[in-house]
């Protein structure tokens, strides 16, 4: 019995114990708070959470390490944001102000804090790690230093990935920051450490001489600004992105980390990390799937004020933690999926639904059971989770046609099924809440049920007698199926007892016909439309006596 994440487990285990036997297990996340933190990100979480979750449950000491990469470069000011923040392009995105209107201390802050709510939601447990705190606290000092004495073996490693083609005047800066000062240029020399100017805060700088024997470290700065510093006490500055993640993963012996697709390329950062990291810092480069896309479907353009891209946090707001959880954990980091939105987010429920009976019958295949288990609960916790399952388009029905009415809501939800009534709305939360909210924030307001108010004379008035005598036949079979099984009887019924076949009659296409033409006429009565929800929810929701109204009894 086994799933991608028991695989993985298995691996990281086996590699740990040839590189620190007996050592707590480490896997590594790394984020940068640059902009909100969408799906796709989430997948960086959630691939080593899944893996150190299920070593855990083994019983082994493992730790998940999540970076904020909160010293890196603020790089471009994002669309709908003040075009004054491109005075702070180049600072460490934790002394950029915060988005115009956030609680925040600073632009890092204000990405993360979210992030940290929504991960504490989706219970991952993990140890965070700002960068800033750690370069700016001298953590690294030995590293620096080391690898600045290393400078020419490290350009020698980099170099042979290095393309001819110089990289564009606008691209410069972000080229200085990924591979170092100089790289680019072949007559100054090369190092891997880039001082924030001391004067303007940037990282428009240019280191313009080292030596290994004092560390007196000089550089100037686009503003005009140089200075001359010592690195072994000099704190406001950092190595490389290429080098400062190797760096990392030798000083906290990461076992696991993934990557996003994008690291595939040749030269890419894990690739080059993967040679820095052992002929520089005598680490092991990390195990290291690539996870593919994470997609979205549908998210209503109401809802995006955020720049269009959903985050944990908006995910949350109309699905259940485990059903989120589910998502990332049964497919493999290599199979790329969406996040559902749209109604695909109610057969996305159904699945899952079905999925939890199979379950509880101890009918569900083993890698299904596996990625359901690591979805409702941790090693440490069960998650949040509904008491009573009623269909999340149900629920979305419902909070529909009530709008979110709390008295209407609890009245149809006790009639559903007579034998159990529930009585309480505790029972269907949080899942109520998510399908009132995902209702509220994602179903386009013309694709919203309105019940009417008034019965529609005209057409009443115009009515066969045929679809008279179907109204009469559902009218008079009201009270004894108040249910929704009992509906669901009656609705389809109606027809087949007007064409005179039994009640288990098998459907015929006259039949079908009949039925969706008795239907259409339901729904212009009674929301003034042809389609809406299923109509043993709509009856139930728009009550006994507004349906003998609607229908002109
Ligand atoms: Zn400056």
């Amino acid at each position: 019995m086994t799933d991608w994440v028991s695989q993985l487990a298995d691996d990281v285990i086996a590699e740990s114990e040839r590189r620190a036997p007996g050592k707590t297990i480490v896997c590594a996340s790394g984020l940068s708070p640059s902009g909100p933190i969408h799906l796709g990100n989430l997948r960086e979480v959630m691939t080593p959470h899944l893996v150190a979750d299920e070593i855990r449950r083994r019983g082994l000491e493992c730790v998940h390490l999540l970076s904020w990469d909160d010293y890196d470069r603020f790089r471009k000011v994002p669309a709908g944001i003040d075009p004054s923040w491109a005075e702070h392009i180049g600072k460490p995105l934790t002394s950029v102000p915060a988005p115009p209107g956030s609680a925040y201390p600073n632009w890092a802050e204000h990405f993360k804090t979210p992030m940290i709510s929504a991960l504490a939601r989706l219970g991952v447990t993990y140890r965070g790690i700002s960068q800033t705190k750690q370069y700016t606290s001298g953590v690294y000092r030995e590293q620096i230093l080391h690898a600045m004495r290393e400078r020419d073996r490290i350009d020698a490693v980099l170099s042979r990935y290095r393309t001819k083609a110089k990289p564009k005047a606008k691209d410069a800066d972000e080229a200085a920051a990924l591979e170092g000062s100089g790289a680019a240029e072949e007559e100054a020399g090369y190092y891997p450490y880039k001082p924030y100017c001391a004067l303007c805060g940037r990282d428009l700088t240019t280191v313009t001489g080292y030596d290994d024997e004092t560390t007196e470290l000089a550089y100037t700065c686009e503003c005009g600004y140089g200075e001359t510093v010592r690195l072994a006490t000099h704190d406001r500055g950092k190595l490389v992105w290429k080098v400062d993640w190797p760096m990392r993963w030798a000083y906290e012996g990461v076992v696991f980390e993934p990557s996003g697709v994008d690291h595939t390329s040749p030269g890419s950062s894990f690739e080059v990390g993967g040679h820095l990291v052992g002929e520089i810092f005598g680490g092991a480069q990390p195990i290291g799937p690539r996870y593919a896309f994470v997609g979205i479907s549908g998210m209503a353009k109401m809802s995006s004020s955020k720049g269009g891209v959903p985050t944990a946090a908006d995910a949350l707001e109309i699905m259940e933690a485990p059903l989120l959880r589910w998502m990332y954990a049964r497919r493999k980091p290599a199979q790329s999926f969406k996040v559902a939105f749209d109604q695909e987010i109610q057969r996305l429920y159904d699945e899952w639904d079905a999925l939890e009976r199979k379950v509880a019958d101890g009918q569900a295949l083993p890698a299904d059971r596996l990625a359901h288990a690591r979805a409702v609960g941790t090693a440490e916790q069960p998650l949040e989770a509904t008491e009573r399952r009623v269909p999340y388009r149900m629920l979305a029905s419902i909070a529909d046609v009530t709008t979110g009415d709390e008295e209407q809501t609890l009245r149809i939800l006790r009639e559903l099924d007579p034998a159990e009534p529930i009585k309480d709305l505790a029972l269907v939360r949080p899942r109520l809440d998510r399908a009132q909210r995902w209702v509220s924030t994602q179903v386009a307001t013309e694709q919203r049920t309105t019940v009417r108010s008034e019965p529609d004379e005209e057409l009443l008035a115009g009515l066969e007698e045929g679809q008279r005598e179907s109204l009469r036949l559902l009218l008079e079979g009201l009270d004894e199926h108040w249910s929704l099984d009992g509906l669901t009887d009656l609705v389809y019924g109606v027809p087949k007892r007007q064409a005179g076949l039994a009640a288990d009659a098998q459907a015929t296409p006259e039949l079908k016909a009949a039925q969706r033409e008795f239907f259409v006429l339901l729904y212009t009565l009674l929301v003034g439309r042809d389609t809406g929800p299923r109509l043993p929810t709509l009856l139930l929701a728009v009550g006994a006596d507004r349906v003998r109204k609607l229908l002109g009894a």
